[in-house]
């Protein structure tokens, strides 16, 4: 039977993933897109500059056969590098070696490289076609402006929308049938700033810790194979590399109170803190006053929705669907798992399309919203709990008692990122493990003060083996 043409609205990270992945299956994939074309325009980015790629991610991007590609432009994060307030550092490792580690991409890269597979493949791009609303029937009628202000219009039996999380087609859909949307503000958002790569930093200000690594001709100023983080409690800072030696540097502070954007108002206000707070990352931001007065403050929220399609008629997936908060860099990781996933079963059941959109949503809400609790979660600790001892005992016992117990005990981050094991499992398991964790430390100051063997026979009494 002949497959049917889809329609795709978005061509960021999981519309043109997902084009790429059905074209490849022979699917006719037409996707309209805001932006104009980023690689005659440049990429008009707007958000994030740089993303940490894990496993799910890795996976979708292996199927569409773009690992090389992808590879040449990453950059290895081997861990944590927490940067305490006395300037002391130190690396947390996120896995047991080399093989368990995340990867820093451009996302503009990343980007216009998938756009340029699924070319490749087969599929077309409409570009400058902002979707300005649709109307439902026998088929779908979507209504499209340029930025000139013309109007276009096309008719399509279905469409996918990975238009984000502002998603017009969402909006369109929610109008004809409630959606049962909630966004939850987390009340706090970010701004980002950039350490340059060392070549070009001013002579005058290279911080003398990067000395040796400019004599030596590496462009990194500080680790390059890092995600570093500055935790300061309520608030935080982090970077990660970028290829070409610079750093996307993210400060998240609450919306409001002290400090907060509400009070980190001016450039002057943002050196106050950095000379404060990040002291040891101040030099390395030569141009922070004119990044802080350039970039916006970004937003931050959640996004819920009790029905992700209407019939078989329109269906949303990524951040269209589930926006999350960044702090478990998982938001493109699971949009690409919806790409493969919906990819998967249209391939199998192109003749019915409201059964794969329920399917879809059967099988990836429950995970959408394990990401998006866990992902809440983890902003506590990046932000806080990486500087707390209690924490960092049950962190250190996590580990070796995954080392001791590997069929029965994985930590959850390492579910999370190393594993495609589903979201809900890896979150329900975590749970589990945290509170035998807890019970474990209780009391303890030391690693040392831990009966390894009775705490074994905890592991073993009451996890069963995880599945292979
Ligand atoms: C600060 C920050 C850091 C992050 N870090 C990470 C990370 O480290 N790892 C990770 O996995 N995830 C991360 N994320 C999440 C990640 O950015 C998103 O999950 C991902 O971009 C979702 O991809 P998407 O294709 O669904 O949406 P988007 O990337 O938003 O793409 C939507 C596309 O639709 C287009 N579009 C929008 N409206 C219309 C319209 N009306 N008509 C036509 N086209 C339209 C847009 O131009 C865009 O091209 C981060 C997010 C933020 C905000």
């Amino acid at each position: 039977m002949a497959k049917p043409g889809v329609t795709i609205v978005g061509a960021g990270l999981v519309g043109a993933l997902l084009a790429t992945l059905l074209a490849q299956r022979g699917f006719a994939v037409t996707v309209f897109e805001r932006r104009r074309d980023p690689r005659i325009a440049g990429y008009a980015g707007g958000r994030s500059i740089n993303l940490a790629l894990a496993e799910r991610g890795l996976h979708g991007l292996r199927l569409a056969g773009m690992t090389d590609t992808v590879m040449e432009l990453a950059v290895m994060m081997r861990g944590r590098m927490v940067h305490h307030r006395d300037g002391h550092t130190e690396l947390l490792r996120y896995g047991r070696d080399d093989s368990e580690v995340i990867w820093s991409v451009s996302r503009g890269r990343l980007n216009t490289a998938l756009i340029e597979a699924a070319e490749a493949a087969g599929a077309r791009f409409e570009f400058d076609r902002r979707l300005d609303g649709a109307q439902f029937g026998a088929d779908v009628l979507l209504r499209f402006q340029d930025e000139a202000g013309h109007a276009h219009e096309q008719r399509a039996p279905f469409v996918i929308g990975a238009d984000g999380a502002g998603s017009a087609l969402r909006a369109a859909m929610n109008a004809m049938k409630p959606l049962g949307e909630r966004i939850e503000p987390l009340g706090h958002g970010y701004k980002e700033l950039e350490i340059p790569p060392l070549p070009d930093f001013p002579a005058a200000s290279i911080p003398p810790a990067a000395a040796a690594a400019l004599a030596r001709g590496e462009p990194f100023a500080i680790e390059a194979n890092a995600l570093h983080i500055w935790p300061r409690g309520n608030y935080m800072c982090i970077a990660l590399p970028n290829a070409e030696g610079s750093f996307t540097v993210t400060l998240f502070l609450p919306n409001e109170g002290n400090p907060s954007f509400a009070t980190v108002d001016s450039s002057a206000a943002a050196r106050a803190l950095f000379e404060r707070d990040f002291a040891d990352a101040l030099p390395l931001i030569p141009d922070l006053e004119k990044d802080f007065d350039a970039n916006p403050v970004g937003l931050l929220a959640t996004l819920y929705l009790d029905r992700w399609h209407i019939d078989g008629r329109a269906l949303l997936i990524g951040d269209a669907a589930h926006a999350i908060v960044p702090f478990h860099g998982q938001g493109m990781n699971c949009g690409f798992e919806d790409a493969v996933e919906l990819a998967e079963l249209l391939a199998g059941h192109s003749d019915d399309i409201g059964t794969v959109f329920a399917e879809f949503e059967r099988r990836r809400r429950p995970n959408a919203e394990a990401i998006a609790a866990m992902a809440l979660e983890n902003y506590v600790e990046m932000r806080d709990s990486v500087a707390d001892p209690a924490f960092l005992l049950r962190r250190e016992l996590g580990r070796v008692l995954a080392e001791r117990n590997p069929d029965r005990f994985k930590p959850r981050y390492s579910m999370v990122t190393f594993t495609r094991m589903p979201y809900a499992q890896a979150f329900a398991r975590g749970a589990e493990q945290d509170r035998l964790l807890r019970e474990l430390t209780q009391g303890k100051h030391d690693l040392g003060e831990i009966d390894l063997a009775a705490a074994d026979a905890m592991v073993r009494g009451r996890l069963k083996p995880l599945a292979a």
